[in-house]
């Protein structure tokens, strides 16, 4: 080969591997949405269009639930409080109905018009403080998810002051519609990290279990309290550790109990829920948290019944065009909504997500409970992911 021929060659060589490295492989991508740092990671699947569509996506969710952003349409709910109906999105509306079946099903533990005593306390902003009894006593009185009027698209708060706050929920929501995604688009296997709301899909190149870290609530930046091995799943944790102020000596997080006003005193530093539905988990774990564990663990019990309906419980309400013959709502089947993205969360006939149990696990919902003695307690399918049976 003469000299040209040999550059020509060289080249050409360069030009296509550089075209098949700048298609293939960016390495995950972090950025800040929904106030806390995402990444996802799509090992070798991951190409610069895949991660520019996932956190296109992620943007625009957060647009839309923002509680800090006033053109969101959460906001704009907010401010209409007591004042007039707001038309939202299909997607607001869903992740909506979902928050307010789980606040049915927790006898308002979960509680998405909870907003009044999250901004009362300030907890991660600068004017975060301990409020006086007085302020907390007319935060409550606004703090009702029954008394959220929908009709349509249209939702009405019907107290000047109420706020809806979907934070316990949309992380979850968000991990699932990246979860869907990353499937979509043929990707293999997956790490979606929304602020330590994880979700890993699909199966490792060496076929291994994923390795999820619960992390140690006396000293979460530095330790883990155990290391879950997990087939696909999502793995979501609500703890005193996460957002919080100390003042004389105190510890108060942003974990409320609707009923008392208070960040939830009970024991507890932390609570991990797995299962197939990060929309669940994210709700659960902050529910679970305010139940304890008692009630949390009859809770998980009761949905676990709940999530294959029989035939004598009845559908409520029907939103999408079809039934799948078990009572579920079918979302995730071509159901496209106002916004032209399909929408993956099912529904069983209670409004809550219907959980696909997990690959060798016995049930659909688990959870870890991490008291402040860092005693752990969870369900059996957790002890042996973690090695204890
Ligand atoms: P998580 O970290 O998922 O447990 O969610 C905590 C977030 O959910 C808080 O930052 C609030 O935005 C919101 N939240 C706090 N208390 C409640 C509650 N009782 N019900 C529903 N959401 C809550
Ligand atoms: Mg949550």
């Amino acid at each position: 080969m003469n000299f040209f021929a040999r550059f020509i060659f060289i080249a050409f060589f360069t030009v296509s591997l550089s075209f098949v490295s700048c298609r293939k492989a960016e390495a995950a991508r972090t950025e800040l949405v929904f106030g806390t740092v995402c990444t996802v990671n799509a090992f070798d699947d991951g190409t610069t269009e895949l991660y520019n569509s996932l956190f296109e996506r992620l943007h625009s969710m957060d647009e839309k639930f923002s509680t800090s952003k006033s053109n969101s349409e959460i906001e704009k709910i907010n401010a209409a409080a007591g004042k007039s109906a707001v038309e939202i999105s299909d997607e607001v509306l869903f992740v909506l109905k979902i928050a307010l079946s789980f606040a049915e099903i927790t006898n308002g533990a979960f509680d998405p018009t909870v907003g009044p005593l999250v901004k009362l306390w300030g907890i991660n902003t600068e004017y975060a403080r301990v409020p006086e009894q007085w302020e907390i006593d007319n935060a409550l009185k606004l703090v009702d998810w029954s008394r959220v009027k929908i009709e349509e698209n249209k939702v009405f708060l019907p107290v000047e002051g109420m706020r809806l706050d979907l934070g316990g929920i949309v992380k979850g929501y968000a991990a699932d519609v990246l979860a869907f995604m990353v499937k979509e688009a043929g990707v293999k296997c997956a790490v979606i990290d929304l602020g330590g709301n994880i979700y890993v899909a699909g199966k490792k190149k060496d076929r291994s279990l994923w390795r999820v870290g619960v992390k140690n609530p006396q000293n979460p930046e530095h330790s883990t309290a155990i290391t879950l091995s997990l087939p696909e799943n999502s793995v979501v944790t609500s703890g005193v550790y996460e957002r919080f102020f100390i003042k004389n000596n105190i510890r108060y997080h942003h974990i409320i109990n609707p009923k008392t006003g208070y960040p939830v005193d009970n024991g507890l530093t932390s609570v991990t829920i797995v299962s197939k539905s990060s929309t669940a988990c994210d709700a659960l774990s902050t529910s679970l948290f305010i139940l304890g564990m008692e009630k949390g663990f009859a809770l998980l019990k009761q949905l676990e019944r709940q999530n294959f309906p029989t035939a004598g419980i009845t559908v409520k309400e029907k939103t999408a065009d079809s039934t799948d013959g078990m009572g579920m709502w079918l979302f995730g089947s071509g159901a496209v909504n106002d916004d032209g993205f399909e929408n993956p969360v099912k529904l069983t006939a209670a409004g809550l997500p219907f959980v696909e149990k997990a690959e060798g696990m016995a049930d659909c919902f688990n959870a870890l409970y991490i008291d402040s003695e860092n005693y752990m307690y969870s369900t059996e399918d957790l002890k042996k992911c973690y090695g204890m049976s």
